[in-house]
């Protein structure tokens, strides 16, 4: 019964939208140090935010989602078309369901 850190966010936007990718997933989740970031000047520059699970039992299932949702943000939601068969595929498309040729790696 202990919370472990899944996540170590670049801004508290981020981890917001991470902290609400696993409570959509039902796993119990919170973000620690979004208060601390920004403005305050004197703090030392390696305070992120971070998300945390609620349950160390819940880690591997949360590091899964957050590496999809880091593709993701990666990503950055931009259509894509397939090389092989000239369809337009919306970013969350992995795969042209039309041909089946798998999206490219940027
Ligand atoms: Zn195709």
């Amino acid at each position: 019964m202990s919370a472990r850190e899944v996540y170590l966010a670049a801004d508290p936007v981020n981890a917001e939208i991470a902290k609400d990718v696993l409570v959509n997933h039902g796993i119990g989740a919170h973000v620690r140090n979004q208060y601390l970031w920004g403005g305050m000047g004197d703090l030392p520059a390696n305070v992120y935010p971070s998300v945390w699970v609620d349950e160390a039992d819940d880690y591997d299932a949360a590091r899964a989602l957050i590496r999809d949702f880091e593709r993701g943000a990666l990503n950055d939601g931009r259509p894509w078309q397939c090389s092989a068969c000239g369809e337009y595929l919306d970013a969350q498309f992995q795969q042209c369901w039309n041909c089946e040729t798998l999206k490219p790696a940027d």
